[in-house]
């Protein structure tokens, strides 16, 4: 497959604009989208060969699609992973995995911070199928350690952590799984650190997991997923999966983030280099009491993230004074950032996670968390950072006088 351009000598950002390309009879220089449902053949012996599978080729979409397969092998080679499979969203890649991994009887160890869609997966929905479910706190290998049982098969879990961007040491879970439940299957949601920043294959992971909607597309347009891993698994376990149950991703939602795969280096190299730049700002204004941002020396766990994570990614988390009524006051006073609880588009995004995404949460898992009632996420855009540490220090500097009117 491909164009000459899956040479490994070759830099990534080269691989990232030719990988994978399957040109059609007319030669195009822009990939193809081929938004078709089926195919047809010349033959019914054609027919009958491709449902053999003695003959290359496409047979229905739901199965595989010419544009979706340029997708996957370009998204293989940003992972560095023997092979890519490609669905509908995020939540359809977490799902097809733990159905792919899991049966009745085996047991989970996950992070108990996960993206909300990511917890009631493995909290709520696996449990009705007999699969048994423990969440432990992320940050302390020795409850991973704790945790395991004769019949754990997968370890779940994302690092960064969505909102607090807490890290999870995962070559330390890595080595748990060889040491207490060796062909148990470690599952890294790797959204957040992006797959510029972090390589969890490298790290001892088996399989990776994107929501494609966030920095892959990067433009706010469509939802899509990807499940990495060695070619083996997926073909004996998830293809399976996926062909029957459906979670397809549609060509043109697969064409969209082909092409953006293209600028993705660029993109998120830039976005990270001013969230680098946003997060030394807000920590010198004095209406915000924390910055948590994993490329910082004052991050917490700053030893672990610059041993798994190239950059700090493009997510800055920050507490402003004044607890809810200041994060409000702050939030309704910014003029470029728009409020919206996605995350990794061109523009920068806040949101506040206590009332928002996170706000099912009982206030003793919150309070676990860390998501305090005047934290604020921010997902850095690509705006020029001058303007975006401009906008942010007018709006933390109405904090005082609306949190002062409130308390007069
Ligand atoms: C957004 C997100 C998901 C879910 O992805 P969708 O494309 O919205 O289905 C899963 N995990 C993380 C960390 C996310 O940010």
């Amino acid at each position: 497959m491909g164009d000459g351009g899956e040479r490994r000598d070759q830099a990534l950002q080269t691989r990232l604009i030719h990988d994978g390309v399957t040109r059609s009879q007319f030669g195009e220089t822009c990939e193809a989208l081929y938004l078709t449902q089926g195919f047809v053949y010349a033959s019914a012996e054609e027919a009958e060969a491709r449902f053999a599978g003695v003959s290359e080729g496409y047979v229905y979409s739901r199965y595989g699609n010419p544009t979706v397969a340029m997708f996957e092998q370009r998204m293989a080679t940003l992972e560095g992973a023997e092979a890519a499979r490609a669905t509908a969203s995020g939540m359809a890649a977490v799902t097809a995995a733990m159905l792919a991994a899991l049966k009745a009887g085996d047991h989970v160890v996950a992070s108990a911070a996960l993206f909300g869609g990511c917890r009631y997966v493995v909290e709520t929905f696996l449990p009705r199928f007999g699969v048994e479910t423990t969440l432990v706190d992320g940050t302390d290998l020795a409850a991973f350690e704790a945790a395991v049982r004769p019949n754990t098969r997968v370890f779940f879990m994302e690092s960064p952590t969505n909102p607090t961007l807490t890290l999870v040491d995962l070559e330390g879970v890595a080595k748990i799984r060889d040491a207490k439940a060796p062909g148990a299957l470690v599952v890294v949601d790797n959204v957040f650190a992006t797959p510029l920043w972090q390589k969890p294959l490298e790290l001892g992971a088996d399989i990776v997991i994107y929501s494609a909607t966030k920095h892959i597309d990067g433009q706010g347009r469509c939802l899509g997923g990807v499940i990495l891993s060695a070619e083996a698994w997926i073909k004996d376990n998830l293809d399976m999966i996926l062909k029957q149950t459906g979670p397809a991703l549609s060509p043109f939602n697969a064409w969209t983030l082909l092409k953006a795969l293209e600028t993705l280096p660029l993109r998120v190299r830039a976005q990270t280099e001013t969230a680098a730049a946003v997060a030394d700002a807000l920590a010198t204004h004095p209406n915000v009491t924390r910055v948590i941002y994993p490329g910082r020396d004052d991050h917490p766990q700053a030893e672990i993230a610059r041993r798994q994570m190239k950059k700090g990614g493009t997510l800055v988390a920050f507490t402003v004074a004044g607890g809810k009524a200041g994060a409000f006051a702050a939030a309704n006073a910014l003029r470029l950032v728009k409020l919206s609880n996605n995350l990794g588009d061109a523009k920068s995004l806040l949101t506040h996670p206590a009332t928002t995404t996170h706000k099912n949460l009982a206030q003793e898992a919150k309070d676990q968390l860390g998501i305090d009632d005047g934290l604020l996420r921010l997902s850095v855009g690509l705006e020029e950072a001058d303007d975006l540490i401009a906008d942010l220090t007018q709006a933390l500097d109405q904090v005082k006088a609306a949190t002062h009117l409130r308390s007069v």
